[in-house]
């Protein structure tokens, strides 16, 4: 007979666990670029200095990631602190664009609000606030993301008194460090805790690894058997299932 796991706990990924983040990611990063462009044309406009090449001109996109990339090469521990990688870069570019340290800092700085603000945009999926209501009245629950989201910022963050933000602890999964830090903070086992991600490498790998349960978002149909304690769902709203079928829903 299989023991009952008597679950306390759960922690979320956010990022297409929680909402498809590809668009709002698309739409944020031509976004806040876009909006940086204009507003300082319009800024230079205003002090009668017209640029004969507009910032995006002189360095597209391509150019604020490859910035991006070697930056985080060059700053290892900073790898997973994308907002700091982000912020750097637009820096670093605006000084080689001519603007004067201070002036450069200022703009990276609203640039990065902007950033901020369409992050932020995500529509989580139809299901998930009545979800987490739900699973709030049984469970503690805390979110985990190497993301730039602040699930404080959103309506959804009422339901999770902890929020694991692993870019800025330096230790972006799969490093356990944020898990850790989860499982200290809700006064939970990995044994007790089942962690709900989309990922196999950032998510069931190393959770799996500190012997949590593991529900792998995944909506990808394929026969590959799965090691125990990994358990495969097409969406996270087949997860009130699961937990039924775990033994562990104590509604
Ligand atoms: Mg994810």
């Amino acid at each position: 007979m299989r023991a009952t796991i008597r679950l306390q706990a759960l922690t979320f990924d956010l990022d297409d666990t929680l909402w498809d983040n590809h668009q709002v990611m698309v739409e944020t990063e031509t976004g806040h670029y876009a909006w940086l462009d204009e507003a300082l044309e319009g800024w230079q406009r205003n002090r009668g200095q017209a640029p004969a090449q507009r910032f995006a001109e002189r360095f597209p996109l391509e150019a604020f990631l490859d910035q991006r990339r070697e930056l985080a090469a060059a700053y290892p521990l900073r790898r997973g602190d994308f907002t700091w990688l982000r912020e750097q870069a637009l820096q670093r570019l605006l000084v080689a664009y001519g603007l004067d340290g201070d002036t450069a800092r200022s703009w990276a700085g609203a640039a990065m609000d902007r950033f901020m603000l369409l992050r932020h945009r995500v529509t989580p999926h139809p299901e998930v606030e009545s979800l987490l209501t739900t699973l709030g009245q049984h469970y503690r629950l805390a979110s985990i993301t190497n993301g730039n989201v602040d699930i404080h910022r959103l309506p959804l963050g009422r339901h999770f008194p902890v929020a694991i933000a692993a870019g800025e602890l330096f230790a972006p999964k799969p490093d356990a460090r944020p898990f850790l830090a989860a499982l200290a903070r809700l006064g939970t086992s990995p044994a007790q805790t089942l962690h709900v991600g989309d990922s196999w490498r950032e998510d069931v790998e190393p959770a799996r690894r500190l012997g949590m349960q593991v529900a792998w978002i995944s909506p990808h149909i394929d026969d590959m058997p799965l090691p125990a304690g990994i358990h495969r769902l097409n969406h996270v709203r087949e997860l009130p299932e699961l937990l039924r079928t775990l033994g562990a829903c104590r509604a």
